[in-house]
């Protein structure tokens, strides 16, 4: 079944009538600019048609309680503004994993200053999880509009994203870059986005009409790899210390030209080096990107998608031999003009520029050549982009 209509039958087998709302957050895809959002960098993602939805209403009158079943785990959790201060649910237990994610969005929005209404909630995604497509912060994104419209108040998409960053930080802490929310929020259909994740500003770049974007699963999914994800932040933040002494001006990676990064790479450890030059590289390779997409030139486009892959994969070190295969097999194939990993990396998904006329041919050759490789059973999806995070009252359905 459709994840919204899971959401909106379970609602109504639980609490034995119609939801007020339904809450859609959608994931993303990244094209471009991989492990640079917390190098102040440029990144080029995209709202996915996958998403997490949430059917919900204020809770009943007089009630203090949130509570929010997630129906894909069948699992319910309730908590209360103050409950979740300590990060206990309503009886003062821990709050399970998944739930402090929309704890974590009700406490950020609250220190913001933000009136946090109780309710009734009942969510589910089709986004799967720890695949490189941000199943997280389309949770976080669907739960922080869904308040927004209980509460009455509404207040700019990015700083709403913002807020769920802050969540994810500071109450699960994970310590993510911001463009998983920023796209999960600020997503426009059939449009690219391009985010400087320094100054926060951002636009929207087309897609060539004749051009499919796909989502290659290889079903691996990535575990343990919040050290791995940690070391290298920490790998990119040595860098600009060191480099600091030779380049006085510099904030982060992001500020080291390529010319500057060969001159004074010799003064980094090793591993240090690897991680800096990908960073290095990668903010350069997005930039030339950008303005190609802006031409037009989306052959050149996909090449730049390739050496990004080799750059994941060799100096960033965050592939795995199933990525590997399958950017390797779609890039043999007929209309593809780019591929590669997507997301932090370390299982997940790739993903794939491909001519419009070729697509069906390609991804299911794709599925097939790489069963046979792995042994593994791969989704493939065709992508529709899509909008950011809403509302919508559910008697307009
Ligand atoms: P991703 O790369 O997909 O964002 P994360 O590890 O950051 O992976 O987030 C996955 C976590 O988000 C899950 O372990 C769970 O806690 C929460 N989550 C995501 N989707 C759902 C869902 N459909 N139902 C409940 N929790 C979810
Ligand atoms: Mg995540």
């Amino acid at each position: 079944m459709h994840p919204k209509d899971f959401v909106l039958e379970t609602y109504r087998q639980r609490y034995g009538k119609e939801p007020t709302y339904l809450a859609i957050a959608p994931g993303r895809v990244n094209l471009l600019g991989e492990h640079v959002d917390y190098n102040d960098g440029f990144v080029l993602p995209a709202a996915i048609d996958r998403a997490t939805y949430v059917a919900f209403s204020g809770a009943e009158p007089g009630s203090d309680h949130s509570t929010i079943l997630a129906a894909d785990f069948g699992e319910v959790t309730s908590f209360t503004e103050s409950s979740i201060e300590t990060k206990i649910d309503a009886n003062g237990a821990p709050l399970c994993e998944w739930a402090r994610y929309p704890a974590g969005v009700a406490w950020a929005l609250k220190g913001a200053g933000l009136a946090i209404q109780p309710m009734q909630a009942v969510f589910a995604s089709d986004i799967p999880r720890g695949a490189g497509l941000s199943s997280s912060s389309s949770v976080e994104m669907a739960f922080a509009v869904a308040w927004s419209a209980l509460g009455g108040w509404s207040i700019p998409p990015m700083e709403l994203a913002l807020l769920a960053q802050r969540a994810e930080n500071k109450y699960v802490g994970v310590n993510c870059g911001i463009m998983d929310q920023f796209a999960s929020a600020c997503g426009v259909a059939d449009r690219l986005l391009l985010l400087d994740c320094r100054s926060l500003e951002w636009q929207t770049l087309p897609i060539p009409e004749n051009i499919a974007i796909v989502i290659a699963d290889t079903s691996v999914r990535r575990k343990l790899t919040s050290s791995e994800y940690n070391a290298r932040r920490q790998a990119c933040e040595e860098a600009v210390t060191i480099l600091k002494k030779d380049l006085p001006g510099i904030r982060a990676l992001r500020d080291v030209s390529v010319a500057d990064f060969n001159r004074f790479c010799h003064k980094l450890p090793k591993m240090v080096e690897k991680r800096a030059r990908h960073v290095v590289e990668e903010v350069e390779r997005s930039l030339r990107a950008i303005q190609l997409l802006q031409q037009g030139e989306i052959q050149a486009f996909g090449q730049i998608m390739n050496e990004c892959h080799v750059s994941l994969r060799d100096l960033y070190e965050v592939s795995i031999p199933e990525l590997n295969a399958m950017v390797e097999i779609a890039q043999s194939l007929p209309g593809c003009l780019g591929a590669r990993l997507t997301g932090a990396g370390f299982g997940g998904c790739t993903v794939n520029l491909v001519e419009k006329p070729k697509v069906q041919a390609f991804a299911a050759e794709l599925a097939a050549r790489f069963s046979i490789k792995t042994n593994l059973k791969p989704e493939i999806y065709i992508c529709r982009v899509s909008d950011g995070a809403q509302v919508i009252p559910t008697s307009l359905h």
